[in-house]
């Protein structure tokens, strides 16, 4: 293994690199450790099933080595946004139960519908297009009624709902739908005791108790996000719906759970020179060097998920020493001011790392660019090579191999 270790001289077996010889210039490391350990602390939180949220390439963590690991460490359900997503999941040969619930005006459901992957439903006229979808397959589609309890993004307005759960018993009775959960998503679950999330369960109860006087018998309810399945056990109904408590990140302000951060960002230094103090770095010469200075490129940029807004607080850490990041990023690269220290290119650059190392903690990049982990992790581009190991660090090549 040549990353991480400067003094080996082994070719490296990871995937094709930029230098062409072998060893990646930069790489994301996800420890599937951690995504065990996080899905069995969720898990162990709850009487209630746990959906482990893999939209989105698993938050930039892997869609498919991540739904594996958390199908084998306590989570039974899968949920993503798209149909696309959970037809990937299901070529990939996964057959725990899926449900996809961002859908396309005009989708064609029927290959989903093939593919047994549950459907949202958020209106009669989506409702109408699955059934359709069903009766040209001769199938029933089974779906999951979903209640807006006040995001006000998809699910039906309570206005709406009545007419919906009509809708689907009727749809139920000629055998084209089969209505599994009636669902909803939380607007403040990160805030403790916030008032909403209260209001939020009343409206949703009420919603489960019309469904049922329209004749619906929902097998499942499920509310819960990360943070809700960890610190509000009132809205976790049958299933729970964690996603970016599985990769690592506490979801509750001033609260701490124990879970584990997942992904190391990291990179090698491309070239390392001396520059004299005063030297302006990088476009617009926002940054001048404060004394005769070392000065590292880093090759990652706004498109490998470097935030640009970063540029100026941004901080990585090498040979142990956090170091800032001088001026503003660019699409493919960055520079650190080492000011008297210095480094190689056969140093290692953390970006992300763990917290007991020095971080920087991806929490951290949240604040410098003012956004949220889960942007900062679903931002890290496909150049990006991700790499999976477990627990102590040795590799697990496809990601498939860690069930134990
Ligand atoms: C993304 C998503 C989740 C996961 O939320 P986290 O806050 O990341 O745990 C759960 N449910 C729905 C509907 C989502 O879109």
């Amino acid at each position: 293994m040549t990353y991480s270790s400067p003094t080996a001289h082994a070719p490296s077996r990871a995937a094709p690199t930029r230098t062409g010889r072998g060893s990646a210039v930069a790489e994301a490391v996800v420890d599937l450790g951690a995504i065990a350990d996080n899905t069995e602390l969720i898990a162990g939180a709850t009487d209630a099933a746990v959906m482990a949220v893999v939209k989105a390439d698993a938050f930039g963590h892997g869609m498919l080595p991540v739904a594996r690991t958390a199908l084998a460490h306590g989570a039974s359900w899968l949920g993503v946004a798209t149909t696309a997503e959970a037809l990937a999941l299901r070529d990939a040969g996964i057959t725990a139960p899926l449900l996809s619930w961002l859908h396309g005006p005009d989708e064609d459901f029927r290959p989903a519908i093939l593919a047994d992957v549950e459907l949202s439903v958020s209106s009669i006229g989506q409702l109408a297009g699955i059934a359709e979808c069903a009766a040209e397959l001769g199938a029933t589609a089974t779906v999951h009624l979903k209640v807006d309890t006040g995001l006000s993004r998809s699910g039906a307005a309570g206005a709406d709902w009545p007419a919906l759960v009509h809708s689907a018993r009727r749809l139920e009775r000629e055998g084209l739908v089969r209505v599994r959960a009636v669902w909803s998503h939380l607007i403040s679950a990160d805030e403790p005791g916030s008032g909403r999330t209260a209001t939020q369960l009343h409206r949703f109860d009420d919603a489960v108790a019309l469904a049922r006087e329209a004749g619906l018998d929902p097998e499942l309810r499920h509310l819960a996000n990360s943070a809700a399945a960890l610190d509000e056990p009132r809205t976790h109904y049958e299933l729970v719906r964690p996603g970016i408590g599985l990769y690592g990140v506490e979801p509750v302000a001033g609260r701490t759970f124990g879970l584990r951060a997942a992904l190391t960002l990291r990179a090698r230094p491309v070239l390392v020179k001396r520059v004299p103090a005063g030297t302006g770095v990088s476009y617009g010469h926002d940054y001048a060097t404060a004394t005769d200075s070392n000065l590292a490129l880093v090759p990652l940029g706004y498109a490998d998920g470097v935030p640009r807004l970063a540029s100026g607080c941004a901080e990585v850490r090498i040979r142990g020493r956090r170091h800032p990041v001088a001026g503003r990023v660019a699409m493919d690269q960055f520079v650190v001011d080492l000011g008297a220290h210095t480094a190689d290119t056969q140093d290692e650059v953390v970006l992300i790392g763990p917290e007991r190392e020095g971080g920087p903690a991806v929490t951290e990049w949240a604040e410098w660019a003012r956004t949220l982990p889960h942007e900062i992790f679903t931002g890290i581009g496909s150049r990006v090579p991700r790499r999976y190991v477990d627990r102590r660090g040795a590799d697990l090549p496809h990601g498939e191999e860690y069930l134990a």
